[in-house]
């Protein structure tokens, strides 16, 4: 495999996703509005571009991997932008995880430039995108899927075409609103299982094996117990995936009811600051109402809170 491949947005995801690139033998071309991301990509063989115009110059495809929709719009559609530099017949696939409205609306400016579009949202976090494992969901043509194919199976464990450009993003909506609900329900678990006396570890070890199991469970468990809440995944990208899913529903008079609380209690982390954590602190939102911490307990195992009259 050697395309010429422009990526744009080194952060988290972006960086391990461009290495698995590299290692699958395409020629790479790299932009970021932070210095450190090219810096690391360059020193693994990529060439740095000086802007996003500059990188789709260089590039048959186009890979963008950014925050949220207005830092897409800005990278594609603004000055310097990749279609300044994007020839007809080139295609761009958004990775990011944004509005499907704001995919559509790239999806439009792209098809009146000539240039193909996908929006590619993904899910696994970074320790899927180190191992090239993620879970990618495309929106587009079928076509354009099965020519990109074999670059989204350099990141991907599982690459799925959902429906027509935005698609993508819809599924990833959905997909957020389960990680949301799951983390947070697996704190209002641990938190009841640690004021009863129990050490959410041993709770933990027990129940990950029944129904109650998932790779959220798996993942996000193990940090909140160890108190490791740093990212991963930010609070602040879990308050615009649940923004963008509550928009949504608004849309399509859908009520969203436990999305809705979810988002309260994300909101209020943000508001005391933690928008830089990982989405595993959503548990401490459950924890400051309870006045306690999924900790182990400080006395022996065995003693239970409650207990019969
Ligand atoms: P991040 O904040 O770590 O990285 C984003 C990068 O984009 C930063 O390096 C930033 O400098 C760069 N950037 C922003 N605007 C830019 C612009 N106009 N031009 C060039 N570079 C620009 O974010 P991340 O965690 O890598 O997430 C990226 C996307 O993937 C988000 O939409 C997120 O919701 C999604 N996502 C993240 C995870 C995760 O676990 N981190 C998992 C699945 C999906």
């Amino acid at each position: 495999m050697s395309n010429r491949i422009g990526f744009i947005g080194l952060g988290v995801m972006g960086r391990p996703m461009a290495r698995n690139l590299l290692k699958a033998g395409n020629k790479l071309a790299v932009y970021d509005l932070s210095p450190a991301g090219v810096a690391e990509l360059v020193a693994a063989g990529a060439a740095g571009g000086s802007s996003a115009k500059d990188v789709a110059q260089q590039s048959d495809i186009i890979i963008t991997m950014l925050p949220d929709g207005p830092d897409v719009e800005k990278a594609v559609l603004g000055p310097n932008g990749v279609l300044e530099g994007a020839r007809p017949g080139s295609t761009l696939v958004d990775m990011s995880s944004i509005n499907p409205i704001v995919s559509q609306k790239i999806g439009k400016a792209c098809a009146e430039k000539g240039v193909e579009f996908l929006d590619a949202p993904v899910s696994g976090g970074e320790p899927k995108a180190i191992d090239g494992t993620l879970a990618i969901m495309v929106g587009g043509e079928q076509a354009v899927f099965d020519k990109m194919s074999p670059i989204l199976h350099a990141m991907g464990g599982s690459v799925t075409l959902t429906g027509p450009v935005g698609a993508g993003n819809m599924t990833k909506l959905a997909n957020q609103i389960i990680v949301a609900c799951n983390i947070t329900a697996m704190g209002e678990a641990l938190v009841l299982a640690t004021k009863a006396g129990l050490d959410p570890e041993v709770v933990f070890n027990a129940i990950k094996g029944g129904l109650a199991g998932s790779t959220v469970l798996n993942a996000k468990a193990p940090m909140a117990i160890a108190r490791n809440f740093k990212p991963g995944f930010r609070i602040r990208l879990h308050e615009k995936d649940l923004r963008n899913a509550l928009l949504s529903a608004e849309e399509l008079k859908v009520p969203l009811p436990l999305t809705g609380i979810v988002q309260g209690l994300i909101m209020s982390l943000m508001n005391e600051g933690k928008g830089d954590w990982d989405h595993s602190g959503i548990v401490t939102a459950i924890e400051k109402m309870a006045g306690i911490e999924i900790a182990r307990p400080a006395e022996a195992a065995g003693h239970l809170r409650i207990a019969a009259d």
